[in-house]
């Protein structure tokens, strides 16, 4: 099954191959939907998704200057409350003050487009880039998982390749660059990731050859992970025979659901910075 020409990877949609080809596929390239819910309780599942993403369209506002007191008017749930006291009270620490939320960055890769949203980018010009990225999981996510994640090489390599519109078109030093995992649950725990030319030279190549495995992807069915415990958490589960039963979300490991909180973007309906 081929790629179509102008498929543009993010961090959702590669993230998806490594965990199984066949979500890739699925998601991806057949764009199936499949009704079944990703963990049980179902309600609970829902409620934290909105919950998830009223948080982001908060945050949002807050760095575009919108008054506090209106923001918050609407807050009605009061682990949104928590949540929105714990910013107020203990934000990302050190930020440069010039602030871009939800900013979409965009390159050419390999004969396709590699693209991200990212929540908030926070720049000191000529100086430092820094990615932040709000993440509401009721769980506190292990380091080692986080930096292992496709997200946290997207977002600081598009940034360090690229430069953006706030640093005049010339792209930072990668010791410039810090991405920052925050999180309203766990606000005195946010992750910091730091970055050297080793770490680009290491994404550059490992993106490039994922990119290429995909686009010589020839198979009519891409092949399903050997992983059974992320079918679990899959919506398509019961398609692909690997049980009927959501996973539960009192025992989600650090891979949990995360797929349908921040689906990907249209990028052609938005106007972003592109390159
Ligand atoms: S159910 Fe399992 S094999 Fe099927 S798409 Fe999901 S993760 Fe892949």
């Amino acid at each position: 099954m081929p790629l179509p020409d102008d498929f543009i990877f993010t961090q959702n949609n590669l993230q998806d191959f490594i965990d199984c080809p066949r979500r890739f596929q699925l998601r991806h390239l057949l764009k199936m939907s499949w009704p079944a819910p990703v963990s049980e309780p179902m309600e609970e599942n829902e409620r934290l998704i909105l919950l998830g993403t009223q948080f982001h369209k908060m945050v949002y506002q807050y760095y575009l200057g919108i008054p506090e007191e209106k923001i918050a008017h609407g807050i009605r749930e009061m682990d949104l409350n928590e949540w929105w006291q714990a910013f107020r009270q203990n934000p990302p620490q050190g930020i440069p003050e010039n602030h871009r939320p939800e900013i979409e960055v965009s390159m050419p890769f390999e004969g396709y487009r590699l693209a991200a949203k990212i929540d908030l980018l926070a720049v000191e010009k000529g100086a430092r880039a820094v990615v932040v990225d709000w993440k509401t999981n009721h769980r506190l996510p292990r380091e080692a998982f986080l930096r292992e994640r496709v997200q946290s090489l997207i977002y600081p390599y598009l940034v360090i390749t690229t430069g953006t519109i706030l640093n005049d078109y010339r792209p930072f030093n990668p010791s410039q660059v810090s991405m920052i995992y925050w999180f309203p649950a766990f606000p005195d725990q946010a992750v910091t990731l730091r970055f050297n030319q080793d770490w680009v030279d290491k994404t550059r190549l490992f993106l490039t050859n994922l990119v290429k495995d995909i686009s010589r992807m020839d198979r009519e069915i891409f092949p399903l992970t050997a992983d059974e415990k992320k079918c679990q958490f899959c919506r398509f589960r019961s398609l692909c025979e690997r049980g009927t039963v959501a996973g539960s979300l009192t025992d989600e490991a650090d891979d949990s659901p995360e797929e349908d909180l921040f689906p990907d973007i249209d990028f052609s309906e938005i106007e972003g910075i592109s390159f």
